[in-house]
């Protein structure tokens, strides 16, 4: 974004007299980061004032920045744009900016994979469009206004994640981007607390059709029945359904993993053999929609399977790391919700990149009051045929642990709770022949483990 403030004053209805013509090409929040130029937006939180702020922001080259009228001494001689609210002034400048952009916007939601998605389609994509997406996980009422303001101009593809953790956040959301094309990349079980089942969740997700263009197309996991039963109760909806099973209109088949990706067949719209350098058959459903995407733009086969095997993924996703003891890690220590965290187990226990393979879990978070069932539920997803080792930790993990003692033993099985000294002893045992996967929310920071196994 390029503005000058007498632009931004209008689109905010305030007055910009004395610096109206300052322009600013683009936007902050957070003064360690702040760009040459940025509109510096300040907000009162609980822990801090970020009106203490905006003098630093300047000595760091911010271009101007709001201020909130009710806040006292603002600082004289600086270009200030008084607001009500800086919060709701980001959500209008946002909307206002979206209104005016010639780019195709694309929203992404779903219980997990959006970031992943995300990452896939844009990757895609970046050889045929100039493409800007999310920054990291910035796919809040915030995040999503920062990442819009943040566009340059003469951008062609915007993508934008989408997340939630109750009703009408989506909608919100949605409302405010306008996207051209919406994706559900699956339903979950995180933030049950709020939304009380899967299916409020499936409910929740789906709101991202209200602010979807008249002609626009959602993109949904077809292996899910809520969703499925969604779509079918609005038979107006333009949709198109991705996954494993054949009866989706793109699914894939084949999948077979070795130490550089994933190689599959799709058929149905697209039809082919592929290879994407992210591991699991999520990733490979994840990979399904940057294809029906890329098709959508144009795109042909032959494009979309050269741009796919040159994807790279953000870090901790799945993500592939040699052990200094010898052991392939795959580091999948970002997050974690009971169907992540069985997609990960499962495609542990069927790789056959390595003989030995080691679980290191750790609690799952934010799963409300069924947590124990939903830790306990994980035991009938690990065979002790197929997986050798298991180290759990977490005070929750004390659950699971519980349901299979019995099974493993020993030493097979390690408990802790709140220590990571022995799982790295115990990670000694682990060799060439093994493959760790490190998974748990992102409180546990189970990436600790691994960084003792990294030169
Ligand atoms: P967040 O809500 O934290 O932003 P997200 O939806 O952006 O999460 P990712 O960061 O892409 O999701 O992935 C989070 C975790 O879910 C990772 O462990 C990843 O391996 C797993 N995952 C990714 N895609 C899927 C999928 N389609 N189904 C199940 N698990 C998935
Ligand atoms: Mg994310």
């Amino acid at each position: 974004m390029k503005k000058t403030l007498k632009q931004l004053a209008a689109w905010l209805d305030e007055d910009m007299s004395a610096f109206g013509d300052t322009v600013v090409s683009g936007i902050s929040i957070d003064t360690r980061t702040i760009q040459q130029g940025d509109l510096f937006v300040p907000f009162r939180g609980e822990h801090a004032n970020g009106h203490r702020f905006v003098v630093q922001a300047f000595e760091k080259g911010a271009g101007a920045a709001l201020w909130q009228k009710d806040e006292p001494n603002p600082p004289e001689d600086l270009p200030l744009l008084f607001v009500d609210d800086p919060e709701l002034a980001l959500q209008e400048m946002a909307r206002a900016y979206r209104h005016e952009h010639q780019a195709k916007f694309i929203g992404i939601t779903g219980s997990n994979g959006k970031t992943s998605t995300k990452d896939i389609l844009a990757g895609t994509l970046a050889p045929f469009f100039k493409v800007q997406k999310t920054i990291g996980n910035f796919n809040n009422q915030l995040g999503l206004p920062i990442t819009i303001l943040q566009l340059d101009e003469d951008t062609d593809i915007a993508v934008l994640e989408m997340g939630m953790s109750g009703f009408g956040e989506i909608e919100f959301l949605t409302k405010l981007a306008q996207p051209h094309m919406t994706v559900i990349t699956n339903i979950g079980e995180a933030h049950m607390q709020d939304l009380g089942s899967r299916a409020g969740i499936a409910k929740a997700k789906f709101e991202i059709i209200q602010g979807m263009q008249p002609k626009g197309l959602l993109i949904y996991d077809g292996d899910e029945p809520l969703l499925q039963e969604l779509v079918a109760q609005n038979p107006q909806l333009n949709a198109l359904a991705f996954g494993l099973e054949p009866s989706n209109p793109l699914y894939a088949e084949n999948i077979n993993a070795n130490t550089k990706g994933s190689s599959f067949t799709a058929h149905g719209v697209i039809e082919g053999d592929f290879f994407i350098s992210v591991l699991g058959k999520h990733q490979v459903k994840n990979t399904l929609v940057a294809m029906l995407i890329a098709h959508q733009l144009g795109l042909n086969n032959e494009q979309i399977r050269t741009s796919l095997e040159h994807v790279v993924l953000t870090d901790m996703r799945m993500q592939q790391v040699n052990g200094t003891n010898g052991a392939l890690f795959i580091n999948d220590a970002y997050n974690a919700a009971p169907t992540s965290v069985k997609a990960a187990i499962q495609f542990i226990a069927t790789s056959t990149i390595r003989p030995e393979k080691w679980l290191v879990l750790g609690d799952m978070l934010e799963l409300g009051p069924n947590e124990q069932s939903f830790h306990e539920g994980l035991a009938a997803h690990i065979n002790e045929r197929e997986i050798d080792y298991i180290c759990l930790f977490g005070p929750r993990m004390s659950y699971l642990y519980k349901v299979l003692k019995e099974r493993f033993g020993a030493e097979r099985l390690l408990y802790v709770e709140d220590d990571y000294t022995a799982i790295i002893d115990k990670l000694k045992q682990a060799n060439e022949s093994s493959i760790v996967l490190l998974k748990g929310s992102r409180g546990m920071q189970l990436e600790t483990i691994l960084k003792a196994f990294i030169a």
